[in-house]
């Protein structure tokens, strides 16, 4: 299953209409001292070139040349979950971080499919000790109107409660939603895992 991306993402963004630079930039000069990248996302090809998608194998031997010999990977839907759980599984140098994201939850909660996708979470957060985090989770008010950010509250407060029964480190995703984030955070308490 990890030998295969789990989506595509199309280099020109919906919202903006700008266009991201997808070129592949080249390796740079290796790091001193060895790094963890805490969030990546290994599963996700580029819509315009699918056939072109950096391999597992291939993107962690490339970050181990350079110095980065661990990797987070935040699986952010229930097959981008899934993939991750099992790609730290199966790779050293991977961990695994899982979530419904802030702009997946609203999707849900519409589909009335809230609820088993976050029990669906749960179980895969518990179903290898390389799972290591709960995220990533948060408010996303960019992507996200009005009609979605009660979902997404409600999704965010679910993965912090989740996050501290697990003793799991929290992933926050917040895009143009600061002031919310905090107060979220301080109404449930942060976790202290970590
Ligand atoms: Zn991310």
């Amino acid at each position: 299953m990890t030998d295969r991306p789990t989506r595509t993402r199309a280099a020109t963004e919906e919202k903006t209409g700008s266009r991201r630079d997808r070129e592949r930039p080249p390796a740079p000069e290796p790091l001193p001292h060895p790094v963890v990248d805490n969030h990546c996302h290994l599963d996700i090809a580029d819509a315009d070139r699918p056939d072109d998608w950096f391999s597992t194998r291939e993107a962690i031997d490339a970050a181990a040349a350079v110095g980065v010999t661990r990797i987070v990977q935040i699986g952010c839907d229930l097959p981008g979950a899934r993939w991750a759980v099992e790609a730290a599984a199966s790779y050293d140098a991977l961990v695994a971080g899982v979530a419904l994201h802030p702009n997946e939850a609203p999707r849900h909660a519409a589909a009335g499919t809230l609820e088993d996708a976050l029990a669906e979470i749960e179980r895969l957060a518990s179903a290898h000790d390389k799972v290591r985090a709960v995220g990533e989770t948060g408010l996303d008010h960019f992507r996200t109107g009005e009609e979605g950010r009660a979902a997404q509250v409600e999704s965010f407060r679910r993965h912090i409660d989740l996050a501290k029964r697990l003793d799991k480190t929290l992933v926050i995703h917040d895009r143009d939603a600061h002031e919310e984030v905090l107060a979220v955070i301080d109404e449930e308490g942060a976790p202290t895992a970590g």
